[in-house]
């Protein structure tokens, strides 16, 4: 293709970059051959190389030719800081800003969002607090997108107040302004702030449109607050706001991280229109809810229609395979995923932690090991987190402790590992070991999560933490929490105290084990919610095995339907029984 008795123009060129703009190897030699024509000094063939390496992620090169270049433009920075920041390399952006700081290169509007963005994915606080003060220096606190990403970025640290202060004092709050603020909220995990805004968004009577329709709908399903959701979205409808078919996902969505998964299937049934989105929703949401028979049935009909599945598609085809135990169904459909040799359906490192959770909670933890060793992507903690839980399940300390050691290498600072391990010693008996995990975390500094379990009741999110007496009706609960567990212990209720972390005497470990948050939220909801009604529980974290067991005699001696949303999956408890039928 590059005969050397060709005379190359600077238009063949480009147009051979153009072709081979997402071929790392032939980009290189199309550089080499710039360079020995001579062309280098020309910046444009330059510029459309480095934008071409930083699309297939090249940044060591890009940045080899970015260093190459005698007075790079404003826009190459920005080329440079965009890559970095896609390719989550916070660590050279900070560096790269530093070195124009130093050169005296004067950033523009389009630096900061990402420049920003990077500091968000660095995760340290004062460097962020410090390149807020550039950006106030500069003059360009004011633009809405700069700040956008400045209140994301305080979101992410969780300085609240600090994203809350920056919102209400931007300069003009207009519908996009609200729905940036509102959208980013939900992105952090911040639902109810959302829900707190949206509410002060139509007190200032701004109206309103489909954005924040979305976000809302998101931000209800996040909270597992069905009733708000379908008000707001009943409420778009009469004031004719378009409810297109993304409204129409996000409230398909909602339903069925709320639990109902039948409302959810009406819905799905009665789209007039419905895309790859709408199908692999409702497929990942009857993983999660447990009916893995429906989400593969649900699947081979989207095949039969010719529909493409996408990478989410599989992720919820994966996971209903592994809530459910079925290991060859597993195995199946993951290697139909590579066999379809498509490039956007690669398997991903969500979809390798998923084969590692299907083989290690079926207790096959050696081979999740061995397929994690051969996995074409560098395992991430996600992976080595889903081998470590299926070790505490199984409670396998040897390779537990392998797996361990290299998360602590990996990620010192996760303390929710360091719990698993702990667990794990715990299970055995092995309390000099969980010292030393514990000793371990608190030299690192490493936090536990702390958990919380909330119920909608009334137009109202309740949260709880364990042992709470803040609610205003906690003597109510605590007096019916009293009354519930006397009743469920005459049924053969006994507490499960092997999941209570340290060897603290017996009485100690069933008093700390009856106040956690889901049994106060359990209390909450059976005192207020309506009879006949189900009690929607979300737990920010995976639910222990004793309020597990708590449950399932509640909703027996209640005969109410309690609907638990850990962070894992959904626990649909009817009358002694639960959905998920022991595998979590
Ligand atoms: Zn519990
Ligand atoms: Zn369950």
């Amino acid at each position: 293709m590059l005969a050397k008795q060709t005379p190359l123009t600077k238009q063949m060129l480009s147009e051979l970059l153009r072709a081979s703009s997402s071929k790392p190897k032939q980009l290189k030699k199309i550089h080499a051959v710039v360079i020995r024509t001579g062309f280098s000094e020309k910046n444009s063939l330059l510029t459309q190389l480095l934008e071409n390496l930083v699309l297939v992620g090249d940044m060591c090169y890009a940045r080899q030719v970015f260093d190459e270049m005698p007075k790079p433009r404003i826009f190459l920075w920005n080329t440079l800081f965009k890559g970095y920041v896609r390719n989550q390399l916070p660590f050279e952006s900070v560096l790269l800003y530093k070195k124009m700081r130093d050169l005296g290169v004067r950033p523009d509007e389009f630096t900061y969002p990402f420049v920003v963005k990077a500091i968000s994915q660095l995760g340290v606080l004062p460097c962020g607090v410090s390149l807020h003060a550039h950006v106030l220096k500069n003059g360009f606190e004011c633009l809405g997108i700069v700040a956008t990403e400045l209140v994301m970025m305080y979101m992410k640290f969780g300085e609240l107040s600090s994203a809350e202060f920056l919102f209400e004092s931007m300069q003009v709050k207009d519908l996009v302004a609200w729905n940036a603020f509102i959208a980013v909220c939900v992105q952090t995990g911040n639902s109810a702030i959302a829900l707190e805004y949206f509410n002060k968004m139509c007190a200032d009577a701004v109206q309103f449109d489909s954005f924040t329709v979305v976000s809302m709908l998101s931000a209800c399903g996040q909270l597992g607050s069905l009733d708000i959701g379908e008000e707001i979205y009943d409420r778009a409808r009469k004031e004719e706001i378009e409810c297109n078919i993304i409204v129409e996902n996000a409230r398909l969505d909602m339903h069925l991280k709320c639990g109902s998964t039948e409302a959810a299937r009406v819905l799905f049934d009665d789209m007039k229109q419905r895309n790859v989105v709408s199908w692999s929703t409702m497929i990942v949401g009857y993983a999660m809810n447990g009916d893995s028979g429906e989400a593969l049935a649900l699947f081979t009909m989207m095949q039969n229609e010719g529909l493409r599945p996408n990478y989410v598609t599989f992720l919820g085809v994966l996971s209903a395979c592994s809530h459910a135990g079925l290991v060859n169904e597993g195995k199946r459909y993951f290697s139909l995923m590579v066999r379809l040799n498509d490039k956007n359906l690669e398997p991903r490192k969500e979809h390798y932690a998923c084969m590692v959770d299907l083989l290690g909670r079926s207790g096959l933890l050696e081979e999740a090991y061995e397929f994690i060793k051969k996995m074409r992507v560098e395992p991430d903690t996600g992976i080595w987190g889903a081998l470590l839980g299926a070790c505490a399940v199984h409670r396998d300390m040897i390779l537990g402790q392998k797996v361990a050691d290299v998360l602590v290498e990996t990620a010192p600072d996760i303390g929710s590992y360091h719990v698993l391990l702990s667990n794990i010693y715990a299970a055995a008996g092995k309390w000099d070991c969980v010292d030393k995990v514990r000793s371990k975390m608190r030299k690192l500094g490493t936090k536990k999560v702390a958990a919380y379990s909330s119920v909608e009741f009334d137009g109202k999110i309740h949260f709880f933490n364990r042992g709470d007496i803040s609610h205003p009706q906690s003597k109510a609960i605590y007096e019916k929490l009293d009354e519930i567990l006397k009743k469920i212990r005459n049924m053969g209720y006994v507490p499960d105290t092997g999941s209570v972390f340290h060897d603290v005497e017996m009485e100690e470990k069933e008093s700390s084990l009856s106040h956690h948050s889901e049994k106060l939220a359990i209390a909450f909801g059976l005192i207020n919610g309506r009879a006949g009604h189900p009690i929607r529980v979300m737990k920010n974290l995976r639910t222990c095995d004793d309020c597990h067991v708590f449950s399932k005699f509640v909703s027996r001696l209640t005969s109410r339907e309690i609907i638990m949303r850990d962070k894992n999956r959904f626990h649909h408890f009817r009358n002694g029984i639960c959905s998920c039928k022991e595998f979590w």
